[in-house]
Order: structure tokens, then C-alpha cells, then sequence
């Protein structure tokens, strides 16, 4: 029942915060701003893009803006290597599963081509770099696990982002019982963190014990679906992609609004996740998500980025509102939890920041999160 897997996939989540501070800091310009050190990075960015090395000179250039924000001449160069075409490079993480059917190496290349007709709009190409081996202990009704597992388990050396394709048998709901949602997740691409699980299933007739796979237009969905998560796109209702409920055809094409935010995060540095922007990319960014908050969307991812992209640009007083609209609708958003108790402990607001953090321990999940909990709740009370 491709359909009810269609209906299950779940919301990416929300790993894109631990750079957060670092990144405000890093574009303050805190007073001594090294002018000739900024035209070096400009003249270096010039010869890398002259030498078609346009990811190091988005580097270069997103540098010279950190030092000089105010020389607009800097910024119109950045803004203009951003928008040259980027070739994305995958790692793909296969388990054995996966590769138990006789043609996977043709089933990935499949969805690698697929994926590049509705990218190359958006200037964005997929190219498939290698494969390893990878054997995930967890199942992907383990969601976020799943893809901290993949993290672990696999570093992403030369690529840009790292890909698990793995395979799991699910047992068909019999007539009348409800399916668990939670275990029929067909992919997963936390946004900005370069790395992204996709599960084809198998469904398994309890009776008969036969086996029915997903068909293949829900398959090409999903991994479009990833993709866009995996550079910042939210869940929308309307006919695109990028929508999580269900539709009588599979959509493949971005909807405007999305294709803005692709537009916004095609150089994104997926080593260092939205903590690489520039005040200007992050404003792009904010202003792409904004137009996004007027579209119907099933779910608060919308809410949750913008306002970890108003925290990047310091906007405290903004983004804690969007934080608390997020809670509002998922209060088991541990991500959330912790991102808003550091806006609470940054503005001195002790009891606030306490009741966030408490709630991220309660959550339970995590772990590294709850860690962190721990140690900046400790912090705080000391
Ligand atoms: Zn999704």
C-alpha cells in the first residue's frame, strides 16, 4: 500500500543548530575589521572562480564578508558565485539488504538521474561518488537515531553528502487495524546536514507471507523529497514535493516558495550547516521562508527554520516567538526546547532558560542533546 507509506513520511528534523553561535559571532564585526585582509580573500575567491573552483571561492568570499560587511562590492561578488550551478557529490551508504536485489547499484542511479530533471532547474546536480557498505543496527521507526547512526557509522570523506539506502520489511496492516506511522518512514534528511536515510519497504502479507514492494513513482518521490530537506525545504500542503500527506499522483516539482529556499541554500557548506551563511544569504534565507509562512503547510518545520535563521542574525526577540510557535504544535521538539533556552539564557532570562532546558531532559531524546541540556542547565545555575 504505497499509499499509506506516502501518508507516514514523517518530518526531517532539526539538526541544524549547534553551529548557531559560532556563526553570529563570527559575522559581528566587533570594531577591528581587517580591510586588506578582506580584499585578499576577494582577489583569492576571483581566481578560484576564474578556475571554475566555485565551492572554495563561495569560501573565500563568505570569509571577506565575515571581515567587511559593509563593502557591498564583496557581497554582490558572493551573491553572484552563489548563483552559478553546483554539482553535489554522493556517498551512498548501502546496506545488505539493499543490496540483496540483484540490480540496487541500477535502483540508486535511477533516482541520482530522476532527481537531476526537477534539480537542474534550480541549478543543482546530483552525481553519485561512491558507495560502502553500511549496516544500520536501528530500523528506520527509530527516525532520528537512524540518521545519527549514519553520521557515526560513516564519515563523508571527499563527498558532500553522505546517503543511506536501506531496506526493511513492514507486515501489512491487517483489515481494520491502524498502521503505526512511526514505523513506515520512507526517508529522513535533517535539513543542512548533508546526510540523509532513505528506506524502501517491503510490504509482507501476514497470510500469504508474499512480498510487495513500493512502487516506483513513490520511491522517485521520496528521494526528491530528501533532497529538498536536505537543503532547507519545508513540508507544504500543495501540489509539490516537498508536501507530506498524501495525494492521488506523486508530485516531483518544487513549489515556488521551496524553490526560493533552494535558491537561498544551493553553496550551503554542508560541513558546517546554516552556521556558514552570510548576513546577506541569511537574510535571502529568512525572507524565503517569510513567503513560505503564507502558503498552507501541514506542520511547523516552516516556523522552526526561520527561526533558527532570525538566531544566526541575532534577531533573539523574533526567533523565540517562532521557537514558541513551533513548541506550540510538537512540545517534544527537543530541538526547539534547547535552541529556545538559549535565547532565554543569552537574554538573562534564568527562569525561562531553566524551564527549556528541563523540558529537553524530560524529553529524553537525543542523547547528545540531553547532554548538552545537562551541562548549559549546570552552567546557567552556577
Ligand atoms: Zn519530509
Amino acid at each position: 500500500m504505497p499509499t499509506t507509506l506516502r501518508l507516514t513520511r514523517l518530518l526531517l528534523a532539526l539538526l541544524c543548530l549547534v553551529l548557531l553561535g559560532a556563526s553570529v559571532a563570527a559575522q559581528t564585526p566587533a570594531g577591528a575589521v581587517a580591510p586588506d585582509e578582506a580584499e585578499q580573500h576577494l582577489q583569492a575567491a576571483r581566481d578560484l572562480l576564474r578556475a571554475e573552483r566555485t565551492r572554495e571561492a563561495v569560501g573565500e568570499l563568505r570569509t571577506a564578508v565575515s571581515l567587511a560587511p559593509e563593502r557591498e562590492e564583496i557581497a554582490q561578488a558572493l551573491l553572484e558565485a552563489t548563483r552559478r550551478p553546483r554539482t553535489i557529490t554522493i556517498l551512498a551508504a548501502v546496506s545488505p539488504e539493499f543490496r540483496a536485489q540483484g540490480n540496487w547499484e541500477e535502483a540508486i542511479q535511477r533516482r541520482v538521474t530522476f532527481a537531476n530533471d526537477h534539480l537542474r532547474p534550480h541549478g543543482i546536480t546530483l552525481e553519485l561518488q561512491d558507495t560502502v557498505v553500511w549496516q544500520p543496527a536501528l530500523e528506520m521507526s527509530d527516525g532520528l537515531s537512524c540518521v545519527d547512526e549514519l553520521m557515526d557509522d560513516v564519515p563523508r570523506g571527499q563527498a558532500d553528502v553522505v546517503i543511506g539506502f536501506v531496506r526493511q520489511e513492514i507486515r501489512r496492516p491487517r483489515a481494520g487495524e491502524t498502521p503505526d506511522r512511526r514505523q513506515h518512514m520512507v526517508g529522513l534528511g535533517p535539513s543542512f546536514s548533508g546526510y540523509a536515510v532513505i528506506c524502501d519497504y517491503l510490504l509482507v502479507d501476514p497470510t500469504s507471507g508474499a512480498t510487495t514492494r513500493m512502487r516506483e513513482p513513490f520511491v522517485l518521490e521520496t528521494f526528491v523529497h530528501e533532497i529538498g530537506h536536505l537543503f532547507g525545504c519545508v513540508h507544504v500542503t500543495g501540489n509539490s514535493c516537498m508536501r507530506s500527506g498524501g495525494g492521488a499522483a506523486p508530485a516531483y516539482d518544487y513549489d515556488p516558495e521551496n524553490a526560493a529556499v533552494l535558491d537561498a541554500t544551493r553553496w550551503v557548506d554542508f560541513r558546517r550547516q546554516i552556521g556558514c551563511l552570510t548576513v546577506p544569504e541569511l537574510e535571502r534565507l529568512a525572507a524565503a521562508y517569510e513567503a513560505l509562512r503564507a502558503v498552507p503547510r501541514p506542520d511547523r518545520g516552516c516556523e522552526f527554520y526561520l527561526a533558527c535563521t532570525y538566531q544566526c542574525l541575532g534577531e533573539l526577540e523574533r526567533a523565540a516567538a517562532l521557537y514558541e510557535v513551533a513548541l506550540d504544535a510538537n512540545p517534544a521538539d527537543a530541538f526547539a526546547q534547547l535552541n529556545l533556552a538559549r535565547i532565554y539564557a543569552e537574554q538573562g532570562d534564568a527562569e525561562r532558560a531553566t524551564e527549556h532546558f528541563e523540558a529537553v531532559i524530560a524529553i529524553g531524546q537525543p542523547e547528545y542533546l540531553v547532554q548538552q541540556a545537562r551541562e548549559e542547565l549546570q552552567a546557567l545555575g552556577g
